[in-house]
């Protein structure tokens, strides 16, 4: 499943570079009022004067279709904002504060996200308060600082560490994990995930890594991006003992794209702002946060902490249950509930089977064909389950009115193959 979305992204690339013609400009302009003193008609279409493919979101949140939707609140919180100045120094540490009392720890910090978050807390653990370290990452003199990691959980994020110019070591177990700390080590790393994303047991489990972080006085860093749903997951980890946590503000909590949230002890948090905008110079500069999106992260983990999930989970459910029952009309078309395991990605979606000497095509190109259509969906991709292929269909970023569009169209290009 992962090959085939890393193909589809390489192909997304590809159909947007493909603009299609500019809509025409001359568009009636409205009144400029306080409200709107561009005097832009109140539904300026973006989207047509770009020729930009706007996409049905029928998979997960992946970056590459742009994450998810924002909340109606996070975009209130962002309008609401962008009219007058603040002291950006203030704005993080009153942000900072305020989610830190919502998530039961010391300190925490709005990144521009999860990634963002890997090099910042790793700079501030590597610099402390040192200005002079500041100003040399990622090359600073003498040894190169060393992050311990599970041989397991190496991934494509890790670079985000490796960027502040320290350097993994590779561990397998508590006993290789003990062994592998000495003067240089700075930090360890546990990702989350990399049971959902590799199907393999941790070598050394959440409680042991932090007993050993704690025994050496090395601080512990999770990697906890995609590990909402559910919600629970927001306080876990710093319970746990985790020094530092991350989650992106931009998958299921509905904040901005580009912001995410850094967490834990307050003296790694305050090292890691000084290693931030607005500061001019280091390392995490060019990893700004602006202003409406500090409050817009703000208004979006407070929704999503408030939100009714149970009532959300059913939603979920009920609107796989009416696509199954829409394509289940077509002969051999199934189509299953499925929840991953988790901890990452923990949402539903529905997996469809057809006999294909029935229905005469693949997942592939089922998936291709919703793409290409008008309106376009991107589904969540193909795999195989018990050798049997399948498409998976995701149902927790469509709007309301999005499900039957889906249902319908999914119906209509199965339909076609029967034959
Ligand atoms: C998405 C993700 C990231 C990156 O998060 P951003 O908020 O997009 O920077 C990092 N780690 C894991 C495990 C992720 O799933």
């Amino acid at each position: 499943m992962k090959t085939e979305r890393r193909s589809a992204i390489k192909k997304i690339v590809a159909s947007t570079t493909a603009l299609v013609g500019l809509g025409p400009m001359a568009m009636a302009r409205s009144e400029k009022s306080k409200e709107n003193p561009l005097g832009l008609p109140p539904k300026h279409d973006y989207f047509r004067e770009l020729g930009v493919t706007r996409v049905i979101n029928a998979g997960a949140t992946m970056t590459f279709l742009s994450g998810s939707l924002m909340m109606p609140e996070t975009l209130a919180a962002i309008n609401a904002t962008a009219h007058d100045f603040a002291d950006m120094y203030e704005l993080q540490d009153k942000v900072g504060a305020k989610i830190a009392e919502m998530l039961h720890c010391e300190a925490a910090m709005v990144t521009s996200g999860a990634a963002a978050a890997l090099v910042l807390g790793t700079a501030g653990i590597i610099t402390g308060t040192d200005a002079d370290k500041r100003k040399q990452l990622p090359n600073l003199a003498g040894d190169r600082p060393e992050v311990i990691m599970q041989k397991s959980h190496r991934y494509v994020f890790d670079q985000a560490i490796t960027t502040t110019g320290a350097k993994i070591i590779e561990v397998e177990g508590p006993d290789e994990m003990e062994k592998a700390i000495n003067k240089n080590t700075i930090m360890a790393l546990f990702f989350n995930g990399a049971i959902s994303w590799y199907g393999i047991k941790d070598s050394i489990d959440h409680e042991e890594f932090v007993a050993v972080c704690k025994r050496h006085k090395i601080p512990s860093f999770i990697d906890a991006a995609a590990d909402v749903p559910p919600v629970e997951n927001l306080f876990k980890y710093q319970k746990m003992g985790f020094d530092l946590v991350t989650f992106s503000g931009g998958k299921m909590i509905r904040g901005p794209q580009s912001a995410g949230l850094l967490f834990g002890r307050k003296d790694l948090i305050e090292a890691a702002k000084l290693n931030n905008s607005p500061h001019e110079a280091p390392i995490g500069r060019p990893m700004k946060v602006n202003k409406e999106e500090m409050f817009g992260m703000y208004a979006a983990l407070k929704s999503y902490l408030e939100r009714d999930h149970k009532k959300e989970w059913q939603d979920w459910l009920s609107r796989a249950e009416s696509i199954r029952s829409e394509i289940a009309t077509i002969p051999s078309v199934k189509g299953e509930t499925h929840v991953p395991d988790g901890p990452a990605n923990v949402v539903p979606s529905l997996h469809v089977t057809w006999d294909q000497k029935r229905v005469k095509t693949t997942p592939k190109e089922v998936y291709d064909a919703l793409k290409g259509g008008t309106p376009s969906i991107v589904c969540g991709g193909v795999g195989q389950k018990d050798g049997k292929e399948l498409l998976s269909v995701g149902v927790v970023l469509l709007r309301p009115e999005q499900v039957s569009i889906v249902a319908k169209r999914l119906k209509e290009v199965l339909r076609q193959a029967v034959r």
